[in-house]
Parts: C-alpha cells; sequence; structure tokens
C-alpha cells in the first residue's frame, strides 16, 4: 500500500510511526529543511482537560504505543485577574513539553523512533499526490487543504503574540492572566523551560494581527513583569470543524483536522491521537471518523466555554478565579471525574446570566 504524509510535524510523524510499526513505509513530505518549529517554545497539556483519561502521558504510551517525556511535570497553576491572585498547588496538574529545534523537542522525540527518511525541502501539493498514493495524510498544520476541498468550517480565529523571555521562574509552575484590558476573552500564559528562560504568549481570539501589536504593549504595561524579552513571533491559530474527516482518499490529521480546540489553542494531544488513529484506518480499517468522535466532541465543550467567557467582564473573570481555588471546587475538578469542561460553561452562563445587573462594568 502506498502512503504519503503532507507534513512532518507531530501529527504526521506520530502516524508515520504507527503505519512503519504495521509494516507500511510512507513517503513523509516536509517543506521546512529539518524538523520542529522554527522557534522553541514551551507546550503545556494539562489534566483537567484530557479528563478522563487520568495520567495522559501514560494513556498516550498504553492505548497509542507513544512514548513522550515530558520537560517537566506542571505542580502549581498561578491565575492572576484584575483585581485577585491565586494559586492552585497540587502534584500532577499536566506536563510542560518543549517543542521546537531542540534535541528534546516532541517533534524530535518522535522523528528519533522513525526509520523512514522524511523527504525535506519538498512543499507537496496534495492534488499532485492523489492519484499516485492509496491514501494522502494532510498533517500540515493549517487549514489550507480542508478550506479547498470544502470540508472546513471556522470556529474562532485567535492570534497568539509569543515571547521567549528571561528572568527567575519555578519550572513547575503555569502562570495565567485573565484581564479583559488586555487579553479582551483571552489570556496570557507562561510556561518555563526551565529555572531561566521561559515562553510567555498573549492568546486573543477575534481580533486582527495589527490589533495584537496593541495589546501586546498593553499587556506588558499593565502585567508589569520583571521578564526581559529575548526573542517574539505571532502567528494566527485557527480552530475549526472539519467534516468528513476523510476525503476521496485524503485523510486530516492534527490542526488540518481542526485540531486546535477554541478556548486555550492547545492541540498537541490531539495531533498524536489523530495521527495514530489515522494510521489505524489506513492499515486495519478502522473508522476514523468514530475513532475520533470524542476527541472531537471534546473540542466543542471547549468551544462552549469559550462562549461562555466571551461575555466577561474582569469583575466576573476575578469571581470565577476566586472560586476555582476553594477547597470544594478544587476537589471536585481535581480528585473527581467531574468534567469542568462540559459543566463549567454552563454553570458560567447561568451564573452570570442570573446575577450580571450586579457587578458589569
Ligand atoms: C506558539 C504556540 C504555542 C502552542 N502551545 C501549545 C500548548 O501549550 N499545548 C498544546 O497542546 N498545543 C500548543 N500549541 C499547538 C500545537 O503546537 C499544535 O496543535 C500541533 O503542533 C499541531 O500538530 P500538527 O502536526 O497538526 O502541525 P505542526 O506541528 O504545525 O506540523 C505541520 C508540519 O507540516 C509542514 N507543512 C505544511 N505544509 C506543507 C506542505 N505543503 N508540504 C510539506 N510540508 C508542509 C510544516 O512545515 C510543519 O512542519 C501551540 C502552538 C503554537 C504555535
Amino acid at each position: 500500500m502506498r502512503v504519503a504524509i503532507i507534513g512532518a510535524g507531530v501529527s504526521g510523524l506520530a502516524c508515520a510511526i504507527e503505519l512503519e510499526k504495521n509494516g507500511i513505509e510512507p513517503d513523509i513530505f516536509e517543506e521546512k529543511y529539518m524538523i520542529g518549529e522554527l522557534f522553541d517554545h514551551c507546550a503545556a497539556l494539562l489534566e483537567v482537560i484530557t479528563k478522563p483519561v487520568g495520567d495522559p502521558l501514560e494513556y498516550l504510551k498504553t492505548d497509542f504505543g507513544l512514548n513522550i517525556k515530558s520537560m517537566q511535570m506542571v505542580n502549581s497553576i498561578h491565575m492572576h485577574g484584575c483585581n485577585v491572585n491565586r494559586e492552585i498547588k497540587r502534584n500532577h496538574l499536566g506536563y510542560f513539553f518543549i517543542r521546537g529545534q531542540s534535541g528534546d523537542s516532541v517533534e524530535n522525540q518522535l522523528y528519533r523512533k522513525l526509520n523512514t527518511k522524511v523527504k525535506f525541502d519538498t512543499a507537496a501539493d496534495y492534488r499532485d499526490l492523489m492519484d499516485d498514493y492509496d491514501y494522502v495524510v494532510i498533517a500540515t498544520g493549517n487549514n489550507s487543504v480542508s478550506k479547498s476541498v470544502g470540508c472546513w468550517q471556522d470556529l474562532v480565529d485567535t492570534w497568539v503574540y509569543g515571547s521567549e523571555v528571561i528572568g527567575t521562574f519555578d519550572p513547575s509552575a503555569l502562570h495565567m492572566w485573565m484581564d479583559t484590558r488586555y487579553s479582551k476573552s483571552g489570556y496570557a500564559y507562561l510556561a518555563p523551560f526551565d529555572s531561566r528562560r521561559a515562553t510567555l504568549a498573549l492568546v486573543i481570539p477575534y481580533i486582527s494581527g495589527e490589533e495584537m501589536d496593541y495589546y501586546w504593549e498593553k499587556f506588558w504595561e499593565i502585567a508589569n513583569l520583571p521578564y526581559s524579552v529575548v526573542k517574539t513571533f505571532k502567528l494566527d491559530h485557527v480552530s475549526g470543524y472539519v467534516m468528513p474527516m476523510i476525503y476521496k482518499n485524503l485523510l486530516f490529521i492534527g490542526s488540518a483536522a481542526g485540531g486546535i480546540e477554541p478556548f486555550l489553542g492547545f492541540g498537541q494531544y490531539f495531533a498524536l491521537i489523530s495521527g495514530t488513529l489515522a494510521a489505524r484506518a489506513i492499515y486495519k480499517g478502522e473508522n476514523y471518523e468514530n475513532s475520533m468522535k470524542q476527541y472531537r466532541d471534546k473540542n466543542m465543550e471547549m468551544l462552549e466555554f469559550r462562549k461562555a467567557l466571551d461575555s466577561l467582564s474582569n469583575e466576573e473573570i476575578d469571581i470565577i478565579i476566586r472560586g476555582l481555588s476553594t477547597p470544594f471546587v478544587r476537589k471536585l475538578i481535581y480528585s473527581s471525574d467531574f468534567n469542568i469542561v462540559k459543566y463549567g460553561s454552563l454553570f458560567v452562563k447561568e451564573l452570570f446570566s442570573r446575577f450580571r445587573v450586579d457587578y458589569r462594568r
């Protein structure tokens, strides 16, 4: 069987590994000259979002055969609102990973597991490959192909202004800022590589790239953080819904399959799983749409969460931050199977639609 994979990112490599383990050597095309995003950044995976699977790294290992090493565990989450700061401290809230060119990056870990050589410096066009291959896996990290064949529907368009900063950091602490003056209904986060270097990024939905520059400056002005910026990057993150996920002999995986969830903009977990499940659809004939359903449903729950947060004022955000750090809510979220993503959005909508008049700006 002949399989082509366009894109040697996280999803494409996960797909190639699973195919290779099962006797299929795919042709992998990568337009860059090497593996990994051109800038290093620290990515997070939070267990509260991957519930109810328990430890997500263990789940990726046992159910998908992907043994990935994290850089560090997340052991505390610090939430900063306009007038409130709260900390959730607990072992095992999630993981930090390095992404990019580093030898330990997720992409390079995956690449080392593969025997098949990637064809670098080769921008592939799916139209040139469809006739020559039994399957063409679209792992391009964007919606260009899914959109051009009419399978893509936009959900949320988000801009990310990211930076690498130096300062003094707790390597196991994730910081998140939510303040409508600079993040609108989005957020900023700090994810450390180590005790001296971190990724600091501002993530805002429904704005343009030019507006993003304004909010980045506003963020620094208001948050007043004691860090120095070494590098910056700015990019557009589009969350979407892809239907169908198999069109003719094209299979969509990762962000090309709408894998960027619409609330935090995370997508690495979806990319790894969709790559592996697409490979199983190819060599075992498993139903790809069915096996991806639960992960796509989760993204739609995240969309509801995004919508619930879209209209909140700073006072309301501060109430949520205070609420999330109370012992009862912490226990419910972190020590039970309670689905905070699904029911949290309903709760937020209900709470603020009833009592909004009291504290809206
Ligand atoms: C700044 C930033 C921070 C992020 N933070 C997090 C986080 O904290 N947690 C999280 O879970 N997710 C995070 N994400 C999202 C996560 O990185 C993506 O969901 C994941 O990388 C998607 O994997 P992918 O394989 O679909 O695409 P990518 O990893 O982007 O790979 C796509 C590959 O395809 C190649 N390509 C594209 N077109 C062609 C073509 N025509 N021919 C050949 N090659 C092509 C590209 O060069 C690239 O190598 C972040 C993303 C960014 C950019």
